[in-house]
């Protein structure tokens, strides 16, 4: 591929009852343009609706249809890109696959033995990998002729040095996968790219700490643009709480569920993935932003609220010991971008390491939020997933290397 040749990038971002995508127009250098955006709902469920936004944020397409399964859903957003001006030429669509396993540390050009690989992790994430792999294969059997590239969330961390990902178990369960993987890695190159490109290159240098907070919560160690460690593990429900997951729990917890409660895989997994975290906390709400409403009227709220930060603090400690010191922390995610309580709370008393914000900056979710004098530089920063998918689609496709 010629670097001046615009490249027209699916994103797909599959859910078990939804599917995210985005369209893109990008050059492998320089150009990128966000031509269309949108979501498929309710699939599977009665009530399908299919939303299309221009790149203003203006609604082009809005239908209730049925949206039967994956593959329904996706013959209707192709079928009808093909009709609309942008999204007539589709050069290949490019997926947000939750996990990459051991093998995967890059995006990967999609193939019948990648999806078999795909097929053997699905125990490793069994509430992500079975809807991304459907996806793949509604657009490998409606359009074979596009190519696909798969962009993993685990790849940014496989580099992670050994002793981060291990855990205290016996090898042999080591040797089988059970390892910390971490996720949210589409996020954090995408942080790591900006700071690099519009903030400049110095600013993605040195001890850098990542908070992604979203209804996801994760937090990566960055040295020298190099993956040092990161809060969730094996799977996306370690870590730090999150909307519906405890994040780190005592191991014992679980064996005395199902010693005690009888509680079987599917119980246990209803309960770590959708009941606990804020919600299960508040018994209110797993929204951060209902729950900071609440603070003054509910203590199940203030609880919530303050158990997030408490554990974004503790681990903020962890990560800046694993680093040997911190010079750059940034937050992101739903929380992390639009919170200055959350941001405030997490970052209290934290003067030992440096951490020390401008009040006003944080009240307006300023790019920078740290006072003139702290020592580590606290920035606000929007995240961006889907490009940092379509640009490594691109990459596959122009050079073979993502
Ligand atoms: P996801 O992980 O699903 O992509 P987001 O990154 O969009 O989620 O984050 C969603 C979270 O961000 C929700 O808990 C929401 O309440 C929170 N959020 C969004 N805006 C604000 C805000 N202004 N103040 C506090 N929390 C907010």
């Amino acid at each position: 591929m010629a670097s001046n040749e615009l490249k027209h990038i699916l994103t797909v971002n599959s859910g078990s009852s939804s599917i995210k995508f985005s369209l893109y127009h990008l050059g492998l250098y320089g150009y990128e343009g966000l031509k269309l955006s949108g979501r498929l709902e309710r699939i599977g469920l009665e009530g399908g609706i299919f939303i299309a936004r221009d790149a203003g944020g203006k609604t082009v397409k809005e239908e209730r249809a049925p949206l039967h399964d994956h593959d329904a859903a996706l013959k209707l957003l192709l079928g009808w890109l093909s009709t609309v001006p942008e999204g007539e030429r589709i050069d290949a669509v490019g997926h947000r696959v939750v996990h990459g396993g051991v093998k995967y540390s890059r995006t990967q050009a999609i193939d019948a033995e990648l999806l078999d690989t795909l097929g053997v992790l699905i125990p490793f994430a069994p509430e992500h990998l079975p809807h991304e792999i459907k996806a793949i294969e509604a657009v490998s059997k409606s359009f074979p002729e596009i190519a696909q590239a798969a962009c993993f969330d685990t790849a940014f961390h496989r580099n992670m040095p050994e002793v981060a990902k291990v855990y205290g178990l016996p090898a042999r369960i080591r040797d089988e996968g059970v390892v910390r993987y971490g996720f949210h890695g589409l996020s954090y190159e995408y942080i790591l790219s900006e700071l690099k490109g519009s903030v400049g290159e110095k600013a993605a240098g040195g001890r850098i700490v990542i908070a992604h907070l979203g209804n996801g919560a994760s937090m990566a160690a960055v040295n020298n643009g190099r993956p040092v460690d990161t809060t969730m593990g094996f799977t996306p429900s370690g870590g730090l709480v999150m909307s519906t997951r405890p994040g780190d729990l005592d191991p014992g917890v679980v064996v005395y569920l199902v010693r005690e409660k009888g509680m079987n895989a599917e119980e246990l997994s209803e309960l770590l993935d959708h009941r606990s975290g804020l919600l299960g906390i508040s018994g209110i709400s797993p929204d951060m932003r209902d729950l900071l409403s609440k603070i003054d009227d509910e203590p199940r709220a203030a609880l919530a609220v303050e158990l997030f930060c408490y554990q974004a603090r503790k681990s903020l400690g962890a990560l800046s010991a694993a680093l040997g010191g911190l010079d750059t922390l940034v937050f992101t995610g739903g929380i992390g971008e639009n919170s200055p309580e959350v941001r405030e709370r997490i970052c209290r008393d934290l003067e030992f390491l440096g951490i020390a914000l401008d009040t006003k900056k944080n009240a307006a979710n300023a790019p920078v939020i740290s006072h003139y004098k702290s020592h580590v530089l606290v920035r606000v920063m929007k995240t961006n997933e889907e490009v940092m998918i379509a640009r490594h689609t691109v990459r596959l496709l122009g050079e073979g290397v993502p």
